[in-house]
Protein backbone atom coordinates (compact mmCIF):
# COMPACT_ATOMS: atom_id res chain seq x y z
CA UNK A 1 0.00 0.00 0.00
CA UNK A 2 1.57 3.41 -1.22
CA UNK A 3 1.31 6.31 1.38
CA UNK A 4 -1.66 4.85 3.90
CA UNK A 5 -3.79 7.21 5.35
CA UNK A 6 -5.59 9.62 2.81
CA UNK A 7 -7.82 6.89 -0.08
CA UNK A 8 -10.26 9.22 -2.08
CA UNK A 9 -11.57 8.04 -5.49
CA UNK A 10 -9.80 4.80 -5.31
CA UNK A 11 -6.62 6.14 -4.99
CA UNK A 12 -3.88 6.80 -2.23
CA UNK A 13 -2.76 10.62 -1.95
CA UNK A 14 -0.17 12.00 -0.35
CA UNK A 15 -0.09 15.01 1.94
CA UNK A 16 2.21 17.57 3.46
CA UNK A 17 1.01 15.50 7.11
CA UNK A 18 1.60 12.17 9.28
CA UNK A 19 1.57 10.77 11.62
CA UNK A 20 3.53 7.97 13.25
CA UNK A 21 0.95 5.29 14.99
CA UNK A 22 2.77 3.98 18.29
CA UNK A 23 1.60 0.72 19.76
CA UNK A 24 0.71 1.25 23.12
CA UNK A 25 2.23 -2.26 24.57
CA UNK A 26 5.86 -1.17 23.31
CA UNK A 27 6.70 2.71 22.70
CA UNK A 28 9.30 2.08 20.71
CA UNK A 29 6.86 -0.08 18.09
CA UNK A 30 6.39 2.06 15.31
CA UNK A 31 2.89 0.05 13.64
CA UNK A 32 3.08 2.73 10.42
CA UNK A 33 3.53 6.44 9.46
CA UNK A 34 0.21 7.29 7.83
CA UNK A 35 -0.67 10.45 5.87
CA UNK A 36 -2.85 12.87 7.59
CA UNK A 37 -5.28 14.33 5.18
CA UNK A 38 -5.67 17.98 4.65
CA UNK A 39 -8.92 20.23 4.87
CA UNK A 40 -8.87 20.05 1.12
CA UNK A 41 -8.94 16.46 0.86
CA UNK A 42 -11.73 15.84 3.35
CA UNK A 43 -13.39 18.16 1.20
CA UNK A 44 -12.41 16.01 -1.82
CA UNK A 45 -13.37 12.93 -0.04
CA UNK A 46 -16.97 13.85 0.59
CA UNK A 47 -17.09 14.76 -3.28
CA UNK A 48 -15.68 11.42 -4.42
CA UNK A 49 -18.26 9.81 -2.67
CA UNK A 50 -21.35 12.56 -4.58
CA UNK A 51 -19.66 11.65 -7.30
CA UNK A 52 -20.04 7.74 -7.09
CA UNK A 53 -23.26 8.19 -5.18
CA UNK A 54 -26.00 7.81 -7.92
CA UNK A 55 -23.98 4.95 -9.55
CA UNK A 56 -23.84 2.64 -6.05
CA UNK A 57 -27.01 3.75 -5.48
CA UNK A 58 -28.37 1.81 -8.99
CA UNK A 59 -25.83 -1.03 -8.61
CA UNK A 60 -27.47 -4.49 -7.59
CA UNK A 61 -28.37 -5.29 -4.72
CA UNK A 62 -26.79 -8.75 -6.01
CA UNK A 63 -23.43 -6.88 -6.97
CA UNK A 64 -23.84 -4.92 -3.46
CA UNK A 65 -23.87 -8.14 -1.30
CA UNK A 66 -21.08 -10.24 -3.40
CA UNK A 67 -18.88 -7.21 -2.95
CA UNK A 68 -19.69 -7.19 1.15
CA UNK A 69 -19.59 -11.11 1.11
CA UNK A 70 -15.98 -11.40 -0.58
CA UNK A 71 -14.67 -8.17 1.90
CA UNK A 72 -15.72 -10.81 4.45
CA UNK A 73 -14.22 -13.74 3.25
CA UNK A 74 -11.18 -11.90 3.01
CA UNK A 75 -11.24 -10.45 6.63
CA UNK A 76 -11.54 -14.10 7.50
CA UNK A 77 -9.15 -15.97 5.36
CA UNK A 78 -6.41 -13.49 6.96
CA UNK A 79 -8.22 -12.96 10.39
CA UNK A 80 -4.64 -13.63 12.42
CA UNK A 81 -2.39 -11.22 10.41
CA UNK A 82 -5.61 -8.10 10.64
CA UNK A 83 -5.42 -9.43 14.23
CA UNK A 84 -2.10 -8.78 14.63
CA UNK A 85 -2.44 -5.51 13.57
CA UNK A 86 -5.21 -4.28 15.88
CA UNK A 87 -3.72 -5.66 18.46
CA UNK A 88 -0.48 -3.81 17.62
CA UNK A 89 -1.56 -0.45 17.04
CA UNK A 90 -5.43 -0.70 19.70
CA UNK A 91 -3.17 -2.73 22.10
CA UNK A 92 -5.78 -5.82 22.30
CA UNK A 93 -5.33 -9.00 23.52
CA UNK A 94 -4.79 -11.85 20.35
CA UNK A 95 -7.98 -13.29 21.36
CA UNK A 96 -9.45 -9.58 21.41
CA UNK A 97 -7.97 -9.09 18.37
CA UNK A 98 -9.08 -12.22 16.66
CA UNK A 99 -12.57 -11.85 18.20
CA UNK A 100 -12.67 -8.27 16.60
CA UNK A 101 -11.71 -9.48 13.51
CA UNK A 102 -13.76 -12.60 13.15
CA UNK A 103 -16.80 -10.16 14.44
CA UNK A 104 -16.26 -7.51 11.64
CA UNK A 105 -16.37 -10.10 8.97
CA UNK A 106 -19.47 -11.33 10.77
CA UNK A 107 -21.52 -8.49 10.86
CA UNK A 108 -20.06 -7.92 6.63
CA UNK A 109 -21.58 -11.38 6.00
CA UNK A 110 -25.01 -10.47 7.26
CA UNK A 111 -24.76 -7.18 5.36
CA UNK A 112 -24.26 -8.91 2.41
CA UNK A 113 -27.80 -10.81 3.05
CA UNK A 114 -29.69 -8.15 4.18
CA UNK A 115 -28.62 -5.98 0.99
CA UNK A 116 -30.44 -8.73 -1.05
CA UNK A 117 -33.54 -9.20 1.79
CA UNK A 118 -34.46 -5.46 2.49
CA UNK A 119 -37.41 -4.08 0.70
CA UNK A 120 -40.81 -2.09 1.46
CA UNK A 121 -44.24 -2.13 1.76
CA UNK A 122 -47.47 -2.85 -0.34
CA UNK A 123 -50.31 -1.47 1.61
CA UNK A 124 -54.24 -1.17 0.49
CA UNK A 125 -55.22 2.17 0.35
CA UNK A 126 -58.17 3.52 1.91
CA UNK A 127 -59.36 4.70 -0.74
CA UNK A 128 -61.01 3.25 -3.87
CA UNK A 129 -58.61 1.58 -7.33
CA UNK A 130 -55.23 3.75 -5.29
CA UNK A 131 -52.52 1.23 -4.32
CA UNK A 132 -49.43 2.22 -1.94
CA UNK A 133 -45.92 1.20 -1.70
CA UNK A 134 -42.92 2.23 0.40
CA UNK A 135 -39.98 1.90 -0.87
CA UNK A 136 -36.74 1.93 0.97
CA UNK A 137 -33.95 4.04 -1.08
CA UNK A 138 -30.71 5.11 -0.39
CA UNK A 139 -29.75 8.34 1.83
CA UNK A 140 -26.67 9.52 -0.52
CA UNK A 141 -23.41 9.87 1.17
CA UNK A 142 -22.45 8.82 4.89
CA UNK A 143 -19.72 9.90 7.06
CA UNK A 144 -18.73 7.63 9.75
CA UNK A 145 -16.70 8.86 12.28
CA UNK A 146 -15.36 5.95 15.03
CA UNK A 147 -13.15 5.62 18.02
CA UNK A 148 -9.90 3.59 18.66
CA UNK A 149 -11.30 0.91 21.02
CA UNK A 150 -13.04 -1.05 18.06
CA UNK A 151 -11.02 -0.08 14.99
CA UNK A 152 -12.31 -2.75 12.27
CA UNK A 153 -16.00 -4.09 14.39
CA UNK A 154 -17.55 -0.45 14.67
CA UNK A 155 -16.10 0.55 10.97
CA UNK A 156 -17.79 -3.11 9.63
CA UNK A 157 -20.85 -2.39 11.48
CA UNK A 158 -21.35 1.35 9.79
CA UNK A 159 -19.77 1.00 6.53
CA UNK A 160 -21.44 -2.52 6.13
CA UNK A 161 -25.12 -1.62 6.15
CA UNK A 162 -24.49 2.23 4.40
CA UNK A 163 -22.78 0.05 1.47
CA UNK A 164 -25.51 -2.63 1.61
CA UNK A 165 -28.34 -0.28 1.37
CA UNK A 166 -26.60 2.10 -1.50
CA UNK A 167 -24.75 4.86 0.02
CA UNK A 168 -21.05 5.99 -0.65
CA UNK A 169 -19.11 6.54 2.36
CA UNK A 170 -16.52 8.97 3.51
CA UNK A 171 -15.12 7.01 6.96
CA UNK A 172 -12.67 9.15 9.48
CA UNK A 173 -11.50 6.72 11.45
CA UNK A 174 -9.43 7.61 14.83
CA UNK A 175 -6.45 8.81 14.51
CA UNK A 176 -5.15 6.17 17.03
CA UNK A 177 -5.96 3.55 14.63
CA UNK A 178 -5.47 4.38 11.39
CA UNK A 179 -3.69 0.79 10.34
CA UNK A 180 -6.68 -1.45 10.15
CA UNK A 181 -8.85 1.39 8.32
CA UNK A 182 -6.74 1.52 5.63
CA UNK A 183 -6.45 -2.07 5.40
CA UNK A 184 -10.13 -2.22 5.31
CA UNK A 185 -9.98 0.15 2.34
CA UNK A 186 -7.54 -1.72 0.55
CA UNK A 187 -9.74 -5.68 1.15
CA UNK A 188 -12.87 -3.50 0.09
CA UNK A 189 -10.80 -2.41 -2.91
CA UNK A 190 -9.96 -5.91 -4.04
CA UNK A 191 -13.52 -7.49 -3.23
CA UNK A 192 -14.93 -4.78 -6.19
CA UNK A 193 -16.09 -1.83 -4.96
CA UNK A 194 -16.09 0.83 -7.36
CA UNK A 195 -13.59 4.29 -6.98
CA UNK A 196 -15.15 6.36 -4.71
CA UNK A 197 -17.87 4.60 -3.20
CA UNK A 198 -15.66 4.15 0.36
CA UNK A 199 -13.21 6.72 0.79
CA UNK A 200 -11.10 6.74 3.85
CA UNK A 201 -9.22 10.11 5.43
CA UNK A 202 -7.11 9.25 8.83
CA UNK A 203 -7.19 13.04 10.49
CA UNK A 204 -7.66 14.80 13.20
CA UNK A 205 -11.44 15.19 15.04
CA UNK A 206 -11.12 19.72 14.68
CA UNK A 207 -11.00 19.47 10.99
CA UNK A 208 -13.26 16.44 10.29
CA UNK A 209 -15.34 18.44 12.25
CA UNK A 210 -15.65 21.56 9.59
CA UNK A 211 -15.33 19.29 6.39
CA UNK A 212 -17.31 15.99 7.13
CA UNK A 213 -20.42 17.41 8.67
CA UNK A 214 -21.91 19.14 5.81
CA UNK A 215 -22.36 18.51 2.27
CA UNK A 216 -23.25 14.77 3.67
CA UNK A 217 -26.88 13.21 3.75
CA UNK A 218 -25.94 11.16 7.28
CA UNK A 219 -23.63 11.13 9.66
CA UNK A 220 -22.61 7.83 12.21
CA UNK A 221 -20.64 8.89 15.16
CA UNK A 222 -19.43 6.35 17.61
CA UNK A 223 -17.34 8.03 20.62
CA UNK A 224 -16.95 10.01 23.52
CA UNK A 225 -20.17 12.22 24.35
CA UNK A 226 -18.16 15.83 24.81
CA UNK A 227 -17.35 15.03 20.20
CA UNK A 228 -20.98 13.79 20.15
CA UNK A 229 -22.70 16.80 21.31
CA UNK A 230 -20.60 19.08 19.01
CA UNK A 231 -21.57 16.97 16.04
CA UNK A 232 -24.75 16.94 17.08
CA UNK A 233 -25.26 20.71 17.15
CA UNK A 234 -23.20 21.11 13.34
CA UNK A 235 -25.75 18.12 11.59
CA UNK A 236 -28.85 18.96 13.44
CA UNK A 237 -28.25 22.87 12.61
CA UNK A 238 -27.37 21.62 8.66
CA UNK A 239 -30.63 18.98 8.70
CA UNK A 240 -28.17 16.45 8.56
CA UNK A 241 -29.41 12.88 9.55
CA UNK A 242 -27.30 11.60 12.21
CA UNK A 243 -26.93 8.95 15.16
CA UNK A 244 -24.82 9.00 17.89
CA UNK A 245 -23.17 6.17 19.95
CA UNK A 246 -21.37 7.54 23.05
CA UNK A 247 -20.26 6.94 26.56
CA UNK A 248 -21.38 4.63 29.25
CA UNK A 249 -21.33 4.11 32.97
CA UNK A 250 -23.06 1.00 32.90
CA UNK A 251 -23.97 -1.19 36.54
CA UNK A 252 -23.73 -4.55 37.34
CA UNK A 253 -26.31 -5.22 39.77
CA UNK A 254 -25.45 -8.49 42.48
CA UNK A 255 -28.01 -9.55 44.27
CA UNK A 256 -27.99 -11.84 47.40
CA UNK A 257 -29.21 -15.23 45.88
CA UNK A 258 -26.41 -14.50 42.75
CA UNK A 259 -24.50 -17.43 41.61
CA UNK A 260 -20.87 -15.97 42.91
CA UNK A 261 -18.67 -17.47 40.58
CA UNK A 262 -20.95 -16.10 38.13
CA UNK A 263 -20.76 -13.13 39.20
CA UNK A 264 -17.31 -12.48 39.85
CA UNK A 265 -16.57 -13.43 36.26
CA UNK A 266 -19.15 -11.40 35.50
CA UNK A 267 -17.51 -8.27 37.26
CA UNK A 268 -14.12 -8.90 35.99
CA UNK A 269 -14.75 -9.60 32.55
CA UNK A 270 -16.90 -6.50 32.32
CA UNK A 271 -15.06 -4.19 33.98
CA UNK A 272 -11.48 -5.24 33.00
CA UNK A 273 -11.28 -7.18 30.16
CA UNK A 274 -10.26 -4.81 27.25
CA UNK A 275 -8.54 -2.65 29.46
CA UNK A 276 -12.00 -1.34 30.59
CA UNK A 277 -11.76 0.56 27.22
CA UNK A 278 -15.03 -0.71 26.30
CA UNK A 279 -18.16 2.17 25.89
CA UNK A 280 -20.43 -1.65 27.63
CA UNK A 281 -17.80 -2.19 30.49
CA UNK A 282 -19.10 -2.66 33.68
CA UNK A 283 -18.03 0.23 36.26
CA UNK A 284 -20.58 0.66 38.86
CA UNK A 285 -20.66 -2.68 40.65
CA UNK A 286 -24.00 -2.73 42.98
CA UNK A 287 -23.85 -5.23 45.24
CA UNK A 288 -26.13 -6.36 48.24
CA UNK A 289 -25.43 -5.84 52.02
CA UNK A 290 -26.30 -10.15 52.55
CA UNK A 291 -23.14 -11.38 49.51
CA UNK A 292 -21.18 -8.00 49.44
CA UNK A 293 -18.10 -9.21 52.13
CA UNK A 294 -18.04 -12.51 50.16
CA UNK A 295 -18.45 -10.96 46.63
CA UNK A 296 -15.70 -8.52 47.25
CA UNK A 297 -13.28 -11.01 48.44
CA UNK A 298 -13.89 -13.72 45.18
CA UNK A 299 -12.99 -10.64 43.13
CA UNK A 300 -10.57 -9.16 45.06
CA UNK A 301 -8.84 -13.01 44.77
CA UNK A 302 -9.49 -13.12 41.29
CA UNK A 303 -7.83 -10.05 40.37
CA UNK A 304 -5.13 -11.30 41.86
CA UNK A 305 -5.10 -13.72 38.87
CA UNK A 306 -5.31 -11.26 36.40
CA UNK A 307 -1.59 -10.99 34.14
CA UNK A 308 -1.46 -7.48 32.77
CA UNK A 309 1.25 -6.22 30.43
CA UNK A 310 1.94 -6.28 26.45
CA UNK A 311 -0.94 -8.01 24.74
CA UNK A 312 0.73 -9.92 22.24
CA UNK A 313 2.21 -11.95 24.79
CA UNK A 314 0.96 -14.92 25.73
CA UNK A 315 -0.99 -15.27 29.18
CA UNK A 316 -1.91 -11.82 28.75
CA UNK A 317 -5.24 -10.70 30.03
CA UNK A 318 -5.47 -7.28 30.12
CA UNK A 319 -3.36 -5.30 27.31
CA UNK A 320 -2.23 -1.32 27.80
CA UNK A 321 -4.74 1.50 28.10
CA UNK A 322 -4.31 3.35 24.21
CA UNK A 323 -2.12 6.25 25.45
CA UNK A 324 -0.45 8.58 27.56
CA UNK A 325 -3.29 10.79 28.00
CA UNK A 326 -5.73 7.93 29.17
CA UNK A 327 -3.08 6.71 31.31
CA UNK A 328 -2.99 9.94 33.01
CA UNK A 329 -7.06 9.94 33.34
CA UNK A 330 -7.25 6.79 34.74
CA UNK A 331 -4.58 8.08 37.23
CA UNK A 332 -6.26 11.24 37.77
CA UNK A 333 -9.90 9.67 38.45
CA UNK A 334 -7.99 7.27 41.50
CA UNK A 335 -6.91 10.27 42.87
CA UNK A 336 -10.25 11.71 42.68
CA UNK A 337 -12.06 8.27 44.18
CA UNK A 338 -9.63 8.45 46.98
CA UNK A 339 -10.35 12.32 47.16
CA UNK A 340 -13.85 11.32 47.59
CA UNK A 341 -13.69 8.83 50.40
CA UNK A 342 -13.80 5.20 48.80
CA UNK A 343 -11.38 2.61 49.59
CA UNK A 344 -9.24 1.65 46.76
CA UNK A 345 -8.91 -1.88 47.66
CA UNK A 346 -5.97 -2.89 45.17
CA UNK A 347 -4.40 -1.80 41.75
CA UNK A 348 -4.45 1.55 40.16
CA UNK A 349 -0.90 2.09 39.95
CA UNK A 350 1.53 1.96 36.28
CA UNK A 351 3.29 -1.19 36.26
CA UNK A 352 6.43 -1.54 34.53
CA UNK A 353 5.82 -4.35 31.31
CA UNK A 354 8.68 -6.09 29.16
CA UNK A 355 8.48 -3.22 26.97
CA UNK A 356 7.50 0.35 27.72
CA UNK A 357 3.55 0.54 27.21
CA UNK A 358 1.07 2.28 28.95
CA UNK A 359 0.10 -0.42 31.32
CA UNK A 360 -2.09 -0.02 34.30
CA UNK A 361 -2.47 -2.62 37.14
CA UNK A 362 -6.83 -2.90 37.34
CA UNK A 363 -8.08 -0.89 40.40
CA UNK A 364 -11.01 -1.61 42.40
CA UNK A 365 -12.47 0.87 44.65
CA UNK A 366 -14.88 -0.30 47.91
CA UNK A 367 -17.25 1.57 49.71
CA UNK A 368 -17.82 4.23 47.05
CA UNK A 369 -21.61 5.79 46.88
CA UNK A 370 -23.21 6.52 43.93
CA UNK A 371 -22.58 10.21 43.92
CA UNK A 372 -18.92 10.30 43.68
CA UNK A 373 -17.61 11.48 40.39
CA UNK A 374 -15.95 7.91 40.02
CA UNK A 375 -19.15 6.49 39.69
CA UNK A 376 -20.94 9.66 37.38
CA UNK A 377 -17.97 10.21 35.05
CA UNK A 378 -16.90 7.52 32.47
CA UNK A 379 -13.29 6.62 32.89
CA UNK A 380 -12.79 4.15 30.38
CA UNK A 381 -9.80 2.58 31.87
CA UNK A 382 -9.38 -0.58 33.91
CA UNK A 383 -11.13 1.35 36.90
CA UNK A 384 -14.15 -0.01 38.72
CA UNK A 385 -16.19 0.51 42.01
CA UNK A 386 -18.17 -1.35 44.03
CA UNK A 387 -21.31 0.35 45.93
CA UNK A 388 -23.19 -1.32 48.40
CA UNK A 389 -26.72 -1.47 48.95
CA UNK A 390 -29.19 -2.77 51.28
CA UNK A 391 -31.64 -4.62 48.66
CA UNK A 392 -32.70 -4.89 44.75
CA UNK A 393 -34.79 -1.60 45.19
CA UNK A 394 -32.36 0.19 45.85
CA UNK A 395 -29.85 -1.43 43.35
CA UNK A 396 -32.30 -0.45 40.96
CA UNK A 397 -32.80 2.86 42.24
CA UNK A 398 -28.64 3.17 42.12
CA UNK A 399 -28.64 1.63 38.34
CA UNK A 400 -30.82 4.01 36.87
CA UNK A 401 -29.05 6.91 39.07
CA UNK A 402 -26.85 7.92 35.87
CA UNK A 403 -26.57 10.13 32.92
CA UNK A 404 -25.86 7.18 30.79
CA UNK A 405 -28.16 4.19 29.69
CA UNK A 406 -25.99 2.02 27.33
CA UNK A 407 -25.57 -1.31 29.27
CA UNK A 408 -26.49 -3.02 32.25
CA UNK A 409 -26.62 -6.27 34.26
CA UNK A 410 -27.56 -8.42 37.10
CA UNK A 411 -26.60 -11.51 38.27
CA UNK A 412 -29.66 -12.96 40.44
CA UNK A 413 -31.37 -16.90 40.23
CA UNK A 414 -34.96 -15.50 40.66
CA UNK A 415 -36.59 -15.14 36.87
CA UNK A 416 -39.16 -12.85 38.17
CA UNK A 417 -36.57 -10.15 39.79
CA UNK A 418 -34.56 -10.59 36.28
CA UNK A 419 -37.85 -9.91 34.74
CA UNK A 420 -38.40 -7.02 36.70
CA UNK A 421 -34.89 -5.42 36.12
CA UNK A 422 -35.60 -5.84 32.25
CA UNK A 423 -38.52 -4.09 32.31
CA UNK A 424 -37.17 -1.10 34.90
CA UNK A 425 -33.49 -0.78 34.17
CA UNK A 426 -33.26 2.82 31.63
CA UNK A 427 -30.55 1.09 29.47
CA UNK A 428 -30.67 -0.27 25.58
CA UNK A 429 -29.44 -2.90 26.29
CA UNK A 430 -29.95 -5.79 29.69
CA UNK A 431 -27.98 -8.66 30.70
CA UNK A 432 -28.56 -11.38 32.96
CA UNK A 433 -26.21 -13.66 34.79
CA UNK A 434 -23.66 -12.03 31.73
CA UNK A 435 -21.08 -9.59 31.59
CA UNK A 436 -22.49 -5.78 30.58
CA UNK A 437 -19.90 -6.05 27.54
CA UNK A 438 -20.50 -8.95 24.79
CA UNK A 439 -23.05 -8.51 22.08
CA UNK A 440 -24.43 -10.83 18.78
CA UNK A 441 -24.41 -8.77 15.62
CA UNK A 442 -27.59 -9.24 14.12
CA UNK A 443 -29.28 -7.51 16.48
CA UNK A 444 -29.95 -3.53 17.89
CA UNK A 445 -27.40 -1.71 19.24
CA UNK A 446 -27.84 1.64 21.45
CA UNK A 447 -28.63 3.01 24.60
CA UNK A 448 -30.63 5.37 26.21
CA UNK A 449 -30.21 8.72 27.59
CA UNK A 450 -26.60 10.73 27.30
CA UNK A 451 -25.14 7.65 25.82
CA UNK A 452 -27.15 7.25 22.57
CA UNK A 453 -28.94 9.51 20.18
CA UNK A 454 -30.97 8.96 16.94
CA UNK A 455 -32.17 5.54 15.73
CA UNK A 456 -30.49 1.95 16.42
CA UNK A 457 -27.47 0.32 14.89
CA UNK A 458 -27.12 -3.15 13.75
CA UNK A 459 -29.09 -5.87 12.66
CA UNK A 460 -32.13 -5.27 10.60
CA UNK A 461 -32.46 -2.03 12.55
CA UNK A 462 -29.89 -0.54 10.31
CA UNK A 463 -31.83 0.06 7.40
CA UNK A 464 -34.21 2.32 9.51
CA UNK A 465 -30.86 5.05 9.66
CA UNK A 466 -29.24 4.30 6.20
CA UNK A 467 -32.36 4.20 3.74
CA UNK A 468 -35.29 6.78 3.77
CA UNK A 469 -38.47 5.55 2.81
CA UNK A 470 -40.91 6.83 0.01
CA UNK A 471 -44.81 6.55 -0.19
CA UNK A 472 -45.96 6.18 -3.93
CA UNK A 473 -49.79 6.03 -4.48
CA UNK A 474 -50.73 4.98 -7.66
CA UNK A 475 -54.21 5.02 -9.29
CA UNK A 476 -55.59 2.26 -11.46
P1 LIG B 1 -13.56 10.69 20.69
O1 LIG B 1 -14.89 11.32 20.81
O2 LIG B 1 -12.37 11.43 21.20
O3 LIG B 1 -13.22 10.42 19.14
C1 LIG B 1 -14.08 9.63 18.33
C2 LIG B 1 -13.88 10.04 16.89
O4 LIG B 1 -14.38 11.36 16.72
C3 LIG B 1 -12.43 10.06 16.44
O5 LIG B 1 -12.35 9.60 15.11
C4 LIG B 1 -12.08 11.54 16.51
O6 LIG B 1 -11.02 11.94 15.67
C5 LIG B 1 -13.39 12.16 16.06
N1 LIG B 1 -13.60 13.55 16.46
C6 LIG B 1 -13.07 14.20 17.53
N2 LIG B 1 -13.51 15.48 17.56
C7 LIG B 1 -14.34 15.64 16.49
C8 LIG B 1 -15.12 16.73 15.99
N3 LIG B 1 -15.14 17.92 16.59
N4 LIG B 1 -15.85 16.52 14.88
C9 LIG B 1 -15.86 15.32 14.26
N5 LIG B 1 -15.14 14.25 14.69
C10 LIG B 1 -14.39 14.42 15.79
O7 LIG B 1 -13.67 9.25 21.32
P2 LIG B 1 -12.51 8.16 21.51
O8 LIG B 1 -11.62 8.59 22.63
O9 LIG B 1 -11.90 7.84 20.19
O10 LIG B 1 -13.37 6.88 21.96
C11 LIG B 1 -13.75 6.63 23.27
C12 LIG B 1 -15.21 6.97 23.47
O11 LIG B 1 -16.01 6.25 22.55
C13 LIG B 1 -15.74 6.59 24.84
O12 LIG B 1 -16.53 7.64 25.35
C14 LIG B 1 -16.60 5.37 24.57
O13 LIG B 1 -17.63 5.14 25.51
C15 LIG B 1 -17.13 5.69 23.22
N6 LIG B 1 -17.58 4.48 22.54
C16 LIG B 1 -18.93 4.30 22.42
C17 LIG B 1 -19.43 3.16 21.80
C18 LIG B 1 -20.90 2.96 21.64
O14 LIG B 1 -21.28 2.22 20.75
N7 LIG B 1 -21.75 3.58 22.45
C19 LIG B 1 -18.54 2.20 21.31
C20 LIG B 1 -17.18 2.42 21.45
C21 LIG B 1 -16.71 3.57 22.06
Amino acid sequence: MRNPGVFIGGEWLDSPNSIENINPSDTQDIVGTFQLATEQQMRDAVGSARAAAAGWASTTTQARSDILSRAAQEMLARKDSLAELVCREAGKTRAEGVGEVVRAAQVLNFFAGEAVRYGGENIPSVRPNISVQVSREALGVVTVITPWNFPIAIAAWKIGPALAFGNTVVFKPSEYTPAIACELANIFSRSGLPAGVLNVVVGDGVTAGETLLENVDAVSFTGSVGTGHKIAQKTVAGMIRVQLEMGGKNPLLVLNDADLPTAVECAVNGAFFGAGQRCTASSRIIVAEGIHDRFVDALNERMSKLTVGPALNSGVDIGPVINQTQLDKCRGYIEVGRREGAELLRGGGQLQGETPGYFLDPALFVGGVNSMRINQEEIFGPVACVIKVADYEEGLNVANDTPFGLSAGICTQSISVANHFRNNIKSGLAMVNLPTAGLDYHVPFGGRKASSYGPREQGRYAVDFYTITKTSYVSY
